[in-house]
């Protein structure tokens, strides 16, 4: 992994740039996930707030409420809708591996909502695995 990491939207209006080693990368198999990417699962780095910076473009917020009742945002591109993060939180800002220029150093090593995994997902061994999502 070279840093900064750099990635962005489908269209190229929305750049962003990464310059701290992200703290976990993780794949999510909770419903909401699947029907939001229309795919079995999302994956994303978890990366501290004050490392993730926009160099181009702004994004745009798409707000849901989620299971827990907390109001969870996605952060899109406002032209081509490419999802890059989710809202700032305490612990740091998901950003959504897709979006990377290099996925090649990828490798998810913790598995979130494994109870609604599609049945022919293979998780990779030695993986963190959680039927939901610790707290
Ligand atoms: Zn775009
Ligand atoms: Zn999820």
């Amino acid at each position: 992994m070279k840093l900064p990491l750099t990635g962005g939207c489908q269209c190229g209006t929305c750049r962003y740039e990464i310059t701290a080693a992200p703290i976990v990368t993780y794949t999510c198999h909770c419903t909401a996930c699947q029907s939001v990417t229309g795919s079995a699962f999302s994956m994303a780095i978890l990366v501290e707030e004050q490392a993730f910076r926009m160099t181009q473009g702004e994004l745009k917020p798409v707000e849901r409420q989620g299971d827990s009742g907390r109001t969870v945002a996605r952060l899109v591109c406002p032209d081509c809708g490419s999802w890059i993060s989710n809202g700032p939180r305490p612990d740091g800002r998901r950003v959504r591996v897709g979006t990377l220029d290099d996925t090649s150093w990828v490798k998810p090593t913790v598995h979130f909502w494994t109870r609604s995994k599609q049945p022919w997902v293979v998780l990779p061994e030695g993986g963190q695995i959680f039927e939901t999502q610790p707290s």
